[in-house]
C-alpha cells in the first residue's frame, strides 16, 4: 500500500492528524499518567518504590517494562501508578490532566476507565474515589471543552461478589458521568461467564457494557463476553481474526461468531500499539486491523494505556496511515464509527458527528486540496 495516502492530495502528517477531531473509547486512567505527575504524586505520598527519579527515564522505564510481549509483564507498571493514586487529590489531578492531554491530542470526546476498588488502599471509600475522579474530569471538561464518559472496570481474576459491587457503583453514578461497565484483566483462566451476575444486573439497569476480550485469549472469550455478559462493545477483539478464514491476506469465509460481530455492528475497540506490547499481536504489520476495516467491521482506534505504550491518539492514527495505508476517508470513517459506538446519548452522538467530525474532516480535505 502507498504510504501517507490522503486521497492522493497530500501527506497525512502528524500535525494534520493532531488537528483531526478524534474520539477515544478505550483508555485506562491508571495507564495514562504523565511521568512527571507520577514522580510528584510519589513524593507527596512518600512512595519510595519508583525505579527512576527523572521524568524522562521513568517514562522510558514504564514503556520498556510494558513492551515485553506479554500481558502479565505489561500490567506490572500499574503497581506504581495505582500506588500513587490513593488520595482524592491525586485522583482528581490525574483525571483533570487526562482531559488536558486529550485536548492537546485533538480528542473531542473521550471515555476513560478504571477499577475504583484499586484506590481504597489508604482508606478512601468507593464513593470518595468516584467523586474525586468525576470532579477532575468535570473540571477538565469545563476548561478544555472535551466531553467525557467514565467507565467502571471489574476485574476477571476477582470474585463475582466484587464485580457485582462495581456494577452497582457504576450504575449509581450514571447521572454524574459514569456511562459504562467493563471487565478487565487476564483472560486466560478467568472467563467472563464467571461474572455473569454482575453483567445481568447492569443489563437489567439498561446500562452500557464493554468487555476486554480477544486480547490474550481467542474467539471463545469474545463469544462469552457477548452472549453470557451482553457486551455492547468488545475491548480489543484482536483475536476475532481466528474466526475468519484468510488466504494470502484475503477473506475467504467468516465463521459464525465473526459474522455475528459484523452483522450486529459490534464495535471493536482496537488498540494497535498496546496489542504489540502485550503480545496480542506479533508486530504491527501482523495486526488484523486492516482485515477488519476492509471487511466492514465497526472498528475504532484507541490508545489503551498512553504511559505504558508511550502513545497518543495522533500516534495511533499515524500508525493506521503509515503501516496500513489508511486515507483521510478511512480515518473519518473510523472517527464516525467511534462516535456512533460511544456510550454517550444518541442525540449527542448525532450532533457531534454532523457538527464536529464531518466539518472537521471537510476542512482538512479542503486544506489538502488547495
Ligand atoms: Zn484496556
Amino acid at each position: 500500500m502507498t504510504k501517507h495516502r490522503s486521497n492522493g492530495r497530500g501527506p497525512l502528517t502528524r500535525e494534520l492528524l493532531q488537528r483531526i477531531p478524534k474520539v477515544l473509547l478505550h483508555e485506562h486512567l491508571d495507564g495514562g499518567l504523565r511521568p512527571a505527575t507520577v514522580l510528584e504524586l510519589a513524593a507527596e505520598a512518600r512512595y519510595g518504590d519508583l525505579p527512576e527519579s527523572d521524568a524522562d527515564k521513568l517514562g522510558e522505564w514504564f514503556h520498556l517494562g510494558a513492551a515485553r510481549g506479554e500481558l502479565g509483564l505489561y500490567l506490572e507498571g500499574f503497581r506504581h501508578t495505582i500506588a500513587v493514586m490513593q488520595t482524592a487529590d491525586a485522583l482528581e489531578r490525574v483525571a483533570y490532566e487526562f482531559i488536558e492531554d486529550m485536548a492537546e491530542d485533538g480528542v473531542i470526546y473521550a471515555e476513560v476507565r478504571f477499577a475504583p476498588h484499586y484506590h481504597t488502599q489508604k482508606g478512601l471509600g468507593l464513593d470518595a474515589v468516584m467523586r474525586a475522579v468525576l470532579k477532575g474530569l468535570k473540571r477538565g471538561s469545563a476548561q478544555f471543552h472535551v466531553s467525557f464518559g467514565l467507565i467502571v472496570c471489574a476485574m476477571r481474576n476477582e470474585p463475582e461478589t466484587l464485580s457485582m459491587k462495581m456494577a452497582e457503583l457504576a450504575v449509581t453514578y450514571r447521572n454524574e458521568g459514569c456511562v459504562g461497565f467493563d471487565l478487565a484483566g487476564e483472560e486466560a483462566g478467568n472467563p467472563a461467564g464467571e461474572h455473569q451476575r454482575a453483567f445481568e444486573f447492569a443489563k437489567r439497569e439498561n446500562f452500557a457494557i464493554t468487555i476486554h476480550a480477544g486480547e490474550s485469549f481467542g474467539p471463545k472469550s469474545i463469544w462469552q463476553a457477548l452472549h453470557f455478559c451482553g457486551a455492547h462493545r468488545i475491548g480489543h477483539g484482536t483475536r476475532l481474526v481466528e474466526d475468519i478464514v484468510l488466504y494470502q491476506g484475503k477473506v475467504i469465509k467468516l465463521e459464525p461468531l465473526a459474522q455475528y460481530v459484523l452483522d450486529h455492528r459490534i464495535p471493536l475497540e482496537i488498540c494497535l500499539s498496546s496489542n504489540v506490547h502485550t503480545g496480542a499481536c506479533e508486530s504491527l504489520a501482523a495486526h488484523p486491523f486492516p482485515v477488519f476495516l476492509r471487511q466492514g467491521f465497526r472498528v475504532t482506534l484507541n490508545t489503551d494505556n498512553r504511559l505504558m505504550s508511550r502513545t497518543t491518539m495522533t500516534d495511533e492514527l499515524l500508525i493506521a496511515a503509515e503501516t496500513f495505508g489508511c486515507t483521510l476517508a478511512d480515518l473519518e470513517k473510523i472517527s464516525i464509527n467511534s462516535m456512533k459506538s460511544a456510550f454517550a446519548h444518541y442525540d449527542y452522538r448525532v450532533k457531534t458527528i454532523f457538527e464536529r467530525i464531518k466539518p472537521g474532516y471537510a476542512k482538512l480535505r479542503a486544506e489538502l486540496a488547495s
